[in-house]
Formats: structure tokens, C-alpha cells, sequence
């Protein structure tokens, strides 16, 4: 499967749960712009920062404060 990548919003420095579109598996991630973020189980880019913006792969399944 080959899901794009989405631009998200309001989730800065707030703790994201992605769920891998490849492998289904949930990674818990903090979002602060700067940081790719694997697929702890298949290696898979879940997110990572482009031009200033953070774009995500996968379903967010829920943000922490
Ligand atoms: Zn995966």
C-alpha cells in the first residue's frame, strides 16, 4: 500500500500516535518538527519535517498533551 503524505497542523510539541499503513503497527511519536519517525516493526517513514511543516504518513490515532 502506498499512502502520501499529509501536512499536519496544531500537533506541535505534542506526543502523535501513528498508525503504520504498511503494518498496521501504532507508533507514539513526539512532534517537534525536526525529527523523521520510523515504523518501529517495519522501517516504514511515518512522518518527518519538510520546509517547516511536519508531514505524516498514516492514520493519527491520537495525540497526548
Ligand atoms: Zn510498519
Amino acid at each position: 500500500m502506498n499512502s502520501e503524505f499529509k501536512v499536519i497542523k496544531d500537533h506541535d510539541k505534542k506526543f502523535i500516535k501513528i498508525k503504520c499503513p504498511d503494518c498496521g503497527n501504532e507508533e507514539i511519536t513526539y512532534v517537534r518538527g525536526s525529527t523523521e519517525v520510523k515504523c518501529s516493526v517495519c522501517g516504514s517513514t511515518l512522518a518527518k519535517p519538510s520546509g517547516g511543516k511536519y508531514m505524516i504518513r498514516g492514520e493519527i490515532t491520537g495525540t497526548f498533551e
